[in-house]
């Protein structure tokens, strides 16, 4: 016979004898943790649901419909297929090859040299890239600066930190025509310089920026690396989408301004970078006075990342090492692919009387939706921001996703952003031009 104390005996006759009272016992007591208060609700979980649920064509999250290059798939079946270590853990902070490509490919870009075991670390995508600063570097009571519009998660890994958020808004500059451009918004030195306290401990940037697509320039970087030295402060910088600009825009690495190494972490994916959002591998780079702090939270959290996909990613990078800068590389030859898409996607959106606002870089572009005129009845949206009322009607009457922008934006800004929404461009042509029909017959309905 079982002999434990008596308390778990009891615990036990009340648990399996008595379930009903148990679960009423338990369920009665507040069951949630106070951080994540607030923060259930997620775009993502929301609209990929609906966009699945009504078989849209969809425009909205932000994945490519098309395969990855065929050498990265390659690597991936080689690396499944390469024997009993592709199987197993491989090295905690990240698998050793992948590392050292990682390191040594940046060294290049950063103009520095990157210790591949101490400054860099591989996470479960960029998200967790960003989990782990948030967590290994935010105390109660530190206010972290975000740039608005900004991707969503920041908001929340903040304040489940403990830190508190605090705003500055990108704004589109006076005079623009009728076409306007990521470019033309832009950050006030005088507003970012007035949201710095004692208390703030991190800026989180993100270049180019989701959902605007706005890739800073050299000088707007060093006006924000001027501010972080001056106060001492890290700078997170969310890049997923580098290799991704037009027009002849080059992006460029905050971390690679005169001072700015020591207190930036850089966050990468490989999902973005190699059109693979599925394997969910990227990283942070940052010195590894830094990056010490985010390994802690790793080790004791997720501690590893899937093998095989470190491995397949180790082999991209490793080939787009020799052939970087050339017509070869994949890192050339997906943004001019992009390039055409999104002015296809931009003509369309002007045809049928939208404004698009044309990215910079990234594969998003939101449009104005003010001069569309939509009954919007649905009693069941009725509380909700016009956006994502305007999405929720596209989605159902229309068969077309979008996400509503105003979701990008903190709550006290959210109301004047609530006649945007975004739509993603990495897709294939026939998805492009299934979208396109759609947009053309309801305009031409009405
Ligand atoms: N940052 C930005 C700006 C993003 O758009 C995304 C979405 N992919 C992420 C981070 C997260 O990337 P991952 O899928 O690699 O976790
Ligand atoms: N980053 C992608 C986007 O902006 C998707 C994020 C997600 O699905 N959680 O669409």
């Amino acid at each position: 016979m079982w002999k434990g104390p008596v308390v778990n005996r009891v615990s036990v006759l009340f648990r399996f004898l008595i379930p009903r009272f148990y679960d009423k016992a338990i369920m009665s007591r507040k069951l949630h943790a106070r951080r994540i208060e607030g923060i259930d609700k997620n775009i993502w979980v929301e609209f990929s649901q609906m966009a699945a649920d009504y078989k849209v064509v969809n425009l909205g999250q932000g994945f490519p419909d098309f395969s990855p290059p065929g050498f990265i798939q390659e690597a991936f079946c080689k690396a499944v297929n390469g024997g009993v270590p592709m199987h197993q853990y491989t090295r905690g902070f990240g698998h050793p090859p992948l590392v050292k490509i990682l390191a040594k490919f940046f060294s290049r870009v950063v103009g520095r040299e990157i210790d591949p075991m101490e400054d860099v670390l591989v996470t479960v995508g960029a998200y967790q890239a960003l989990f782990c600063t948030f967590q290994a570097l935010i105390d109660e009571g530190d206010e972290v600066i975000i740039v608005e519009p900004f991707f969503d998660c920041y908001q929340p890994m903040v304040m489940m930190a403990g830190g508190t958020p605090v705003y500055v808004p990108l704004k589109p500059r006076e005079g623009c025509g009728p076409t306007m451009s990521s470019a033309q918004w832009v950050l006030s030195p005088e507003e970012l310089a007035s949201k710095f306290t004692p208390r703030t401990k991190a800026i989180v940037i993100n270049s180019p920026n989701n959902p605007l697509g706005k890739v800073y320039l050299r000088e707007e970087l060093q006006m924000i690396a001027d501010l972080c030295i001056k106060h001492d402060i890290i700078c997170i910088s969310d890049e997923v989408y580098e290799w991704l600009t037009y027009d002849g825009t080059k992006h460029v690495k905050i971390a690679s301004l005169p001072g700015m190494w020591e207190r930036t972490v850089t966050i990468g994916s490989a999902g973005k970078t190699f059109s693979a959002t599925g394997w969910k591998v990227g990283w942070a780079i940052g010195s590894g006075r830094v990056v010490k702090h985010l390994k802690t939270v790793h080790q004791n959290s997720v501690y590893h990342c899937a093998t095989a996909a470190q491995e397949a990613v180790a082999v991209g990078f490793l080939k787009e090492y020799d052939v970087f800068g050339t017509e070869d590389s994949y890192f050339h030859q997906l943004p001019v692919g992009l390039h055409e898409k999104r002015l296809r996607l931009a003509n369309c959106l002007k045809s049928v009387g939208l404004k698009p606002i044309i990215p910079q870089g990234g594969y998003f572009m939101i449009a104005d939706i003010s001069d569309i005129k939509v009954n919007l009845t649905d009693p069941d949206t009725k509380d909700e921001p016009y956006d994502f009322r305007f999405v929720k009607w596209l989605i159902k009457e229309k068969g077309l996703a979008t996400i509503p922008v105003s979701a990008f934006f903190s709550p006290e800004h959210r109301e004047n952003f609530q006649k945007y929404i975004r739509f993603c461009f990495v897709k294939e042509d026939s998805t492009l031009k299934a979208a396109e029909d759609i947009l053309r017959q309801w305009s031409d309905s009405k």
